[in-house]
Parts: structure tokens; sequence; C-alpha cells
């Protein structure tokens, strides 16, 4: 059972988390915080489910997590100040926040792989989503949505990616509140790095990723490119150096190490 104290007395952030909302069970927590009509409208609120019954991740594919052992959050950014942020950089802060917030307490080495995952020795810890709604062509509110294994030892199905758990790195339980408050200390110092230097996630981001100048392929619908991954640009964006040493620039794609 999640303890809103445990969680409370270790959250250190001035508005990110500071209005929560606990629920059991939801469709998808971004959905919930996307939903206008739910009247969610505070900077910085978390969504909390113990369940998701329609978690998704990019194009709608699904994210599975067993009940009330792992963390399924959203974080709602409504202030103008950060919406307008860079998408890709906001997904390389919240990656960082995790990787962060996962070294520090269980002194685990974390791989960032471009441009939303958590990985730990190839296999994946965490997901984000970042989604938002607009009114006219301007960004209304925005949307991160994290789904973090945390105790859960049993997956099944098919993963491009082999899952992973905090548990199952380390060994035993994690203490999910603590797990939670941490990373989210962590998000809000690097929101206000992101605002302030930017290039500074980038490099943050950069040193944790363990890919850049290996061979990759790129996988786009029905589309697939080879390369190496030479860098990212100060967007985020992958540059991929082919055969000809020519530099593409990739804004969209899923990226595997060949
Ligand atoms: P890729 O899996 O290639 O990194 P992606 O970054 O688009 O793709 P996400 O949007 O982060 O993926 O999440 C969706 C994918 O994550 C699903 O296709 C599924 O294979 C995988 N997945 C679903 N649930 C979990 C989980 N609990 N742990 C790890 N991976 C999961």
């Amino acid at each position: 059972m999640f303890s809103f104290e445990s969680f409370d007395i270790k959250l250190d952030t001035e508005f990110i988390g500071r209005n929560f909302v606990f629920s059991e069970e939801a469709d998808s927590t971004n959905s919930v915080l996307l939903d206008k009509g739910n009247k969610y409208t505070i900077n910085g609120t978390v969504f909390y489910a113990e369940k998701q019954l329609k978690g998704r991740g990019r194009k709608n594919r699904p994210w599975y997590s067993a009940k009330e052992l792992n963390l399924l959050f959203s974080i709602l950014l409504s202030n103008k100040k950060y919406i307008t942020a860079n998408p890709v950089l906001l997904n390389f802060a919240a990656s960082l926040a995790v990787g962060n917030a996962l070294e520090n307490l269980y002194q685990l080495k974390v791989e960032l792989k471009w441009p939303n995952d958590v990985l730990i020795n190839g296999k994946k810890l965490c997901g984000i989503l970042i989604e938002s709604t607009s009114e006219g062509n301007k960004i209304e509110r925005l949307v991160i949505g994290l789904g973090i294994n945390v105790n859960q030892t049993m997956f099944q199905g098919n993963y491009s990616i082999p899952p992973t758990s905090v548990k199952l790195e380390i060994n035993e339980n994690a203490e999910r509140e603590r797990l939670l408050a941490e990373v989210l200390n962590n998000f809000e110092e690097l929101l206000l790095v992101l605002i302030e230097s930017p290039e500074n996630i980038l490099k943050d981001w950069k040193q944790k990723c363990g890919m850049i100048g290996d061979k990759i392929s790129i996988t786009e619908g029905d589309e697939v490119k080879y390369g190496i991954f030479e860098d990212v640009d100060e967007n985020g964006f992958l540059l991929l150096k082919d055969n000809n040493n020519r530099i593409e620039k990739i804004h969209y794609g899923e990226v595997s190490l060949r």
C-alpha cells in the first residue's frame, strides 16, 4: 500500500508534486491530466495511479505494469515558462531525473536511450511519454508520464527491449514512496536547469547515453536507416552518420544497436 506520508516527508520541491492526486486505478495517468474536463490546472500537479487500465507508450504501444508494485504517474506543466521548453530536452530532463534518483538511492548505473528510455544493462526500467494539448497553435498543457518498474519481478509477454525493475537489479524491495520523491526532487531541479541553461541538460544526458559512437539502426514505420549515432544536436535531435559520412538529423524513430 502506497503511503502518502512516507512520500510527502521526502518530497523537497516547491511546486512539482505539491498538488498530489492519488488514485487506485486510471485508464492512463496522462489521459487524466490531458483531459480539460478534469479541471486539473495547477502547474506541477502529479497524478498517481496504482494501476493503469490503458497505460501507453509512444505510438499507443501498451505499457504493462502490475498493480501496486511500480510507479505510474504523470506530471502536469501548465506554466508558460515550462510548456514552451523544447520537448526533446524535456524528455532528457525527465530521463535524467529518473537516472539520478536510481544512482543516488541504489547506486545503479543507468544508460539513457534516445529519446525517452532509462535502461540498466540494456534492459528497460522506465518509459516516458510526453503529450500536450493545444488551443489554436499554442500548447496549453503539457504532461509527462512516467512508468517505472520498481518491485515487479515477472514480466510476461514480448518486449523488443527486455524489461527490468529496481528489485531485479538490487535483489530487494525498494521503497516506492522514497523513489518517487527522489525522482520529483530531481525533476524540479533539472527543469530549472533546462530553462536557465539547456546546454547543461544536453551535456548530462549525453554523458549517460551509452549509444553515442555506436552502430545503430533507426526504425520509423516501415523504413529502417543504418549508420553511426554521431551525436545529438542542440535541440536533442539524433545525428546519424551514414556510410558516406553524410549526417542526417533524426526527429523520431526507434533506435536499436546493430
Ligand atoms: P522502444 O521500446 O523501442 O524503446 P518506445 O520508446 O517507443 O520504444 P515506450 O513508448 O517507452 O517505447 O513504451 C512502449 C513499449 O515499452 C512497448 O512497446 C513495450 O514493448 C514496452 N513495455 C511495456 N511495458 C513495459 C514495462 N513495464 N517495462 C519495460 N518495457 C515495457
